[in-house]
């Protein structure tokens, strides 16, 4: 067996210890004589699996006892749909436009209602965080939006915006549980797995209890109602079971390094490792401002196509792999979530030291 180091933005890196328990526990899960895959979700033992999974991520995160937590389906995409659909009671909402997925979300909103982009970093190739301390927040908004980590572009919301009293939507994709998070700042915290914390198939829908109403928008089909999955405790209908097992590990992971205060001063060092060496390089350039980089998407460039592609070519055959930047943006970018060991980046920078010498 050879594992690479895989700097895929999702679906991405896992822990392999997880991967190591969950390979054990595929023919005969405890006792139970089948793998999680075969179990009925209302199963007993199964009932465990998901109530951990619940119990050990309020507690990584501390989760007020006034939010709820949904594990749901759909991908991130639904719900941008979902959002306006339960929130859009006066068919107003606020989006801050900082790369493609705010975007996606923004026009789906559109569908709905009257959704304003109250700023946007588009003019630079969404390489900043516009500054978001006195916005133009629409007097009847029913929340505003942002999408906290931006994947592509590789930004992260270090400041959130002031929403002057309007309730805070947003997207953690691909920032879930990098570093400590004040839950009782957002109406709605909501992530696709497959970045940061297990496989494809799982959306993590975090939710203060008071916005869970019947009172949506007409027509909402019940499957995207949160009251409908809140009500059920995400077993309305069959969830996606083995996907949430994995998570669940992953959260007892984390518990196990020492959370999220841990994790996150392990993600800054493993961060620095990359940004320093992309500020003393004279061939690799990082293309964000640097008050808003990223710890999880760090994306960079050389300047010529040709040699941006010769590179991703060459840490390809050398074990470093998925590092060509997103087709929006071209270059490369390398994600480095929490499963990504620091021996990864710092043997990727030399990598990368050595590419520079002989095509400097
Ligand atoms: C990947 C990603 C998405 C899209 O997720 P899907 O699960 O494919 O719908 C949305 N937002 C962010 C921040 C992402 O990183």
């Amino acid at each position: 067996m050879s594992r690479v180091y895989n700097f895929s933005a999702g679906p991405a890196v896992l822990p392999e210890e997880v991967l190591t328990e969950a390979a054990a526990e595929m023919l005969d899960y405890k006792g139970t004589g089948m793998s999680v895959m075969e179990m009925s979700h209302r199963s007993k033992a199964y009932q465990t699996i998901i109530e951990e999974a619940e119990a050990d991520l309020r507690e990584l995160m501390h989760i007020p006892d006034n939010y709820k937590v949904l594990f749901l389906q759909g991908g991130a995409h639904q719900q941008f749909a979902m959002v306006p659909m339960n929130l859009m009671k006066n068919k107003v909402a606020d989006y801050i436009i900082t790369g493609q997925w705010a975007k996606k979300a923004w026009k789906e909103a559109q569908l709905y209602g009257k959704a304003n982009a109250i700023a946007s970093s588009e003019d630079a190739t969404f390489s900043y965080i516009p500054d978001c301390s006195d916005l133009p927040i629409s007097e009847d908004a029913d929340y505003v939006y942002i999408c906290e980590n931006n994947t592509i572009y590789g930004t992260k919301f270090h400041t959130l915006p002031n929403t002057k009293g309007k309730l805070l939507v947003a997207d953690v994709s691909s920032c879930f549980l990098s570093e400590p998070v004040d839950v009782s700042k957002y109406g709605i915290i909501y992530g696709g797995v497959q970045k940061n914390i297990g496989p494809a198939g799982v959306v993590i829908v975090i939710i203060r209890e008071d916005l869970i109403t019947e009172d949506t928008l007409p027509g909402t089909p019940t499957m995207l109602k949160y009251k409908t999955h809140a009500d059920a405790g995400s077993l309305y209908n069959t969830p996606p079971a083995y996907g949430i097992y994995i998570c669940g590990k992953v959260f007892k992971w984390l518990k196990n390094k020492g959370g999220l205060e841990v994790m996150k001063a392990y993600n800054e060092k493993k961060a620095k490792v990359l940004y320093d060496f992309l500020d003393e390089s004279k061939l690799f350039k990082g293309t964000v401002r640097k008050e808003d980089r990223s710890l999880m998407n760090v994306p960079f460039v050389t300047g010529d196509k040709d040699l941006d592609a010769k590179f991703v070519k060459e840490a390809e055959a050398a074990g470093f792999v998925n590092l060509k930047g997103h087709r929006s943006v071209g270059g490369m970018r390398a994600s480095i979530y929490n499963a990504m060991p620091i021996e990864g980046v710092e043997k990727l920078v030399a990598f990368m030291k050595d590419f520079e010498e002989k095509n400097g």
